[in-house]
């Protein structure tokens, strides 16, 4: 039986997080067997809110790869390739266009929300691109005949909007286009050292697959605790400390419980339970901080993976647009 098709990405704006591990790439590892999984390296979409900084983008392209294939991604089963390298998409989304209204995007509330989050960049007036890019994504999932888009509840409204699309296309130019369903991820979201309630580059509270040990056992010694607790025997709030939340992530359950335990009784310092997170978390990221370092030393590999990556998915990318220019009237002439 053929396997569904999955379209997932990231944006190139930074390497990846444990939010990310534990949010993300540890489902499309355990789903990689099973589905006919792509990975689109989305730098076009990155550029929405980075178009003043092209570098940063690109620096980043290779640096998710190195994440994907030290957590686990294989590329000899997951179709890992760069968003503008697929120019099909750029002309699907153009089509698209006259299928969406501004008001309608304007009222997306994943759209709203960032857009009220990037003031300082966008200022009173959004550009056409950033109040586009879910017309964008929409042509990346289609245009590759996508079965199922992972995401989190809060992309739900784009892939609403891109089914959506996908209806009108359809309704008018004739049953062409897959409309994808989302597989919405149970996965909860992973907070930030400092108890925020997301774990991000911009926020300064996050611990990256990539970091050495002593970045992690530091990021570890400054996570927030129980403010109340001033000496080893006061009572303490294990619910209000993010060591413990942590501890309950990649410890033991048992030895969570412990943790718990002896922080409220008072018989457990602050200091030696972070230092036995460290520790926990530093061995639990020990092989895939190996594996990247492998394949920094390696960049042949990465680049392998991205060019025939690419090409894979521009060959199925091509197929749709013959069909999708055919239903439009505009196969005029053989390229
Ligand atoms: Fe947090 Fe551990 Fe201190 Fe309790 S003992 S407040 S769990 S760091």
């Amino acid at each position: 039986m053929e396997k569904k098709r999955i379209v997932t990405g990231d944006r190139p704006t930074g390497k990846l997080h444990i939010g990310h591990y534990f949010g993300s790439l540890i489902n499309r590892v355990k789903m990689q067997d099973e589905y006919d999984e792509y990975i689109l390296i989305a730098d076009v979409q990155a550029l929405t809110d980075n178009f003043n900084n092209p570098e940063k983008v690109r620096n980043n392209v290779k640096e998710l790869v190195k994440d994907y294939l030290a957590c686990g991604i294989d590329p000899k089963k997951v179709t890992i390739y760069i968003q503008s390298m697929i120019p099909e998409t750029a002309e699907l989304t153009i089509y698209y266009s006259n299928l969406v209204t501004i008001s309608r995007l304007s009222r997306n509330p994943t759209v709203k929300t960032e857009i009220a989050q990037k003031k300082d960049l966008f200022g009173e007036s959004v550009t056409y691109g950033f109040l586009g890019y879910p017309v964008n994504q929409a042509a990346d999932i289609t245009v590759l005949n996508g079965d199922i888009v992972p995401a989190g509840e809060d992309q739900e409204p784009l892939i609403e909007q891109c089914r959506e699309i996908v209806r009108k296309f359809n309704s008018i130019y004739g049953e062409v286009l897959k409309e994808p369903e989302i597989y919405l991820s149970k996965n909860k979201r992973i907070k930030g050292l400092d108890g925020n309630e997301k774990m991000g580059k911009s926020l300064g509270n996050a611990i990256y697959l990539s970091d050495s040990e002593e970045e992690i056992l530091k990021k570890v010694m400054s996570a927030v605790t129980d403010p109340k607790r001033i000496k080893k025997d006061d009572l303490g709030n294990p619910d209000v400390c993010m060591v413990s939340y942590y501890h309950k992530l990649f410890n033991s359950e048992d030895n969570y419980n412990n943790v718990c335990k002896e922080c409220r009784e008072g018989l457990r310092g602050c200091v030696e339970c972070k230092k036995e997170l460290a520790k926990k978390i530093i061995e639990y990221l020990k092989p895939i901080r190996e594996k990247r370092e492998y394949l920094e030393a390696h960049p042949e590999i990465i680049d392998k993976v991205l060019i025939e990556g690419t090409k894979k998915a521009r060959a199925e990318a091509k197929k749709t647009m013959a069909k999708v220019k055919k239903a439009m009237k505009l196969d005029y002439y053989e390229d």
